[in-house]
């Protein structure tokens, strides 16, 4: 990474730096990629000091070499039609004003990393490769010390295919058969890493199961004869009349277990 000490330059005119020649680097993934990678190497290695450029009204890059893809609520490209692919911060806020949108309301941040993926992978989940026209809609998840890119709905897809899995197992394993999951949103958590939520229709009512933060939420509804603050009243764990959190799967797989014997209705 060289020397830390080293003070920033500003080489004037640079490819990756002005522009003109920064346009021509929005004309393909390919493209896109080496401009990420050129700022990177110019920032991070010959502590080149750089200017700051919105880049196709989803990404800004700063003065030490990052490239951060813009987040949140307000992405200038998906409310505004038609902006110039490199603007100044200066001319996005011009163009803001000029949209007719209140600069106030247009809360714009970003990250350190682009999340662009590069131009000759898949998405593990659809196959497909991206474009210059797509390659913001990546989710980036880490899998075995590879960083995976995927499409949001494909995200999405897995996500919930894996936790519905899961949970089918827990049922299954608690006795109570194969049983339909239905995904409900996660209660807690919207995040694109979060799985959504289950219900479950069960002999003696429904329940509702699902990951929050590292415990699994179980909900029953009030059709349950039991409490289950009583039902567990020895488990050092959330609870309440309603709902448990079970530390892991095994510990939710005992809770079912429980929860079924205790709420048979009675006829
Ligand atoms: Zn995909
Ligand atoms: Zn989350």
């Amino acid at each position: 990474m060289g020397n830390n000490q080293q003070p920033y330059v500003y080489v004037p005119g640079s490819l990756y730096d002005t522009r003109n020649e920064m346009k021509s680097f929005t004309e393909s993934l390919f493209r896109l990629n080496q401009l990420i990678h050129m700022r990177l190497e110019a920032g991070y290695i010959r502590h080149e000091r750089m200017n700051e450029w919105v880049v196709l009204g989803r990404w800004v890059t700063d003065s030490c070499g990052n490239f951060g893809k813009i987040s949140g609520d307000f992405i200038p490209a998906e409310k505004i039609p038609d902006l110039p692919p490199i603007m100044t911060m200066g001319e996005l806020w011009a163009q803001i004003k000029f949209a007719g949108l209140d600069p106030d309301r247009c809360n714009l941040q970003w990250g350190m990393n682009s999340e662009v993926p590069p131009e000759n992978i898949v998405c593990p989940e659809c196959g497909k490769p991206w474009t210059i026209y797509d390659c913001h809609d990546t989710v980036v998840r880490r899998h075995a010390d590879v960083w995976e890119h995927y499409h949001h709905t494909c995200n999405r897809a897995k996500v919930s295919r894996v936790a519905q899995a899961e949970f089918a197992k827990v049922f299954e394993d608690a006795g109570y058969g194969k049983v339909l999951l239905t995904a409900v949103p996660n209660q807690y958590c919207q995040c694109d890493y979060c799985a959504p939520w289950f219900e479950i229709q069960t002999a003696a009512g429904e329940i509702v199961i699902g990951w929050r933060k590292r415990v699994i939420n179980i909900q029953v509804s009030v059709g349950f004869r039991v409490g289950l603050e009583a039902l567990f009243a020895d488990e050092d764990v959330t609870k309440g009349r309603n709902y448990i959190h079970a530390w892991g799967y095994d510990k939710a797989t005992e809770y079912l277990r429980i929860i079924k014997r205790s709420s048979v209705r009675i006829p």
